[in-house]
């Protein structure tokens, strides 16, 4: 079975990409259940909204740096950026010319980042969900680890995986979502009702892996929660409590509900303490590993290996793709 997921690189990578999908991947490189497993860096889907060139630049090689830090293994996982990978755009238009337009509007994460988008709202924010069904689609890949947030555009590939193998024969393996039992979700620290997103323009709602640890703490401290005083799970009436509970019992592999019993008799600034001083023990290891390997030969070594081996996976299907459709010669 082969594995596949990616992250953007639109940001500083948060807390939220690594509880939600990172640390996941990491567990999972070692699963037998997964002969062939690739982890990529999502470039193309990052300048659905817009990008500084050295920025671009940087964070791509920087989350490269943070997925061998965070324990990738490029024994065993092909690392690949997705603009090195060409067949990735030519599937994503072919699909484009198979999805209809109000499938791609009714998409929730669609409609927030619109909403965000000030020098007006580009036709790849709209048509990205096709594109990350061609990422997913290339690979053959069965089981898809995806946040919550990400669930819907995961259901709209395997539409658009279903409609073309009706359309034109046999062509694609339909995936499957994998999402994590807990964790799943990590909330912005200043509106625990959003996401926290990397592209989010204030700071304070995200910990970066690359902040200083200092700030960590400080960002969790200053967490926005409520003034009912008790430590409990409702993500209605408590979200902020209820995303430093779930931050903790992801970090620390604890129930939520052995969580609550433990604070049952603690105060807000306790337990920020305690979820603050988790957090930093578990970025600290990451950083120092960072640190060491971000200006090493090992990012080229390990992104050439990947590129080879995504595009003899990828070109095959293109081939096959092209071939069902018509176009061109006969490849
Ligand atoms: P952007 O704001 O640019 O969309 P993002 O933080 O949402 O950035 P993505 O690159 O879209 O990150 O997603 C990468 C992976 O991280 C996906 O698997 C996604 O489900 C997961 N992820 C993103 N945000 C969170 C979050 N807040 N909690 C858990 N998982 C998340
Ligand atoms: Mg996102």
């Amino acid at each position: 079975m082969r594995f596949l997921s990616g992250i953007q690189s639109s940001g500083n990578i948060t807390l939220g990409n690594y509880l939600g999908a990172i640390k996941n991947f990491v567990k999972l490189q070692d699963s037998p259940d997964f002969t062939d497993f690739l982890v990529f860096i999502a470039d193309l889907h990052a300048i659905t909204v817009p990008q500084e060139k050295e920025k671009l630049r940087k964070n791509i090689k920087s989350l490269v740096a943070l997925y061998l830090a965070c324990g990738l293994d490029p024994k065993k996982v092909h690392i690949f950026i997705q603009s090195e990978v060409p067949a990735h755009a030519e599937l994503g238009w072919v699909l484009e010319c198979n999805g209809y337009i109000g499938e791609l509007e009714r998409m929730t994460q669609f409609k927030d980042k619109k909403e965000k988008q000030i020098g007006g709202v580009s036709v790849g924010l709209l048509t990205y969900p096709s594109l990350m069904a061609a990422d997913i689609l290339l690979y053959d890949t069965n089981l898809v680890p995806v946040g919550v947030d990400q669930k819907q555009h995961l259901e709209l590939t395997r539409d658009l995986a279903i409609r073309f193998n009706s359309k034109y024969g046999e062509t694609f393996v339909v995936p499957e979502p994998y999402i994590a039992p807990s964790g799943a979700k990590v909330m912005s620290l200043v509106d625990p009702t959003k996401k926290m997103s990397k592209s989010d323009p204030n700071p304070k709602g995200y910990i970066a892996l690359l902040d200083d640890i200092n700030i960590i703490k400080k960002k969790i401290k200053s967490a926005v929660t409520d003034s009912d005083g008790t430590i409990r799970y409702d993500l209605e009436n408590k979200p902020g409590i209820s995303n430093l509970l779930t931050i903790l019992s992801c970090i620390t592999n604890t129930s939520i509900s052995d969580l609550v019993d433990k604070y049952k008799d603690s105060n807000y600034q306790n337990f920020k303490e305690d979820v603050a001083e988790a957090v930093a023990n578990e970025i600290k290891p990451i950083q120092d590993k960072y640190n060491e390997i971000i200006n090493s030969k090992l990012i080229d070594e390990v992104l050439d290996e990947g590129r080879d081996y995504a595009n003899y996976l990828a070109n095959k299907k293109i081939n096959k793709v092209y071939n069902k459709i018509g176009l061109g010669r006969k490849r």
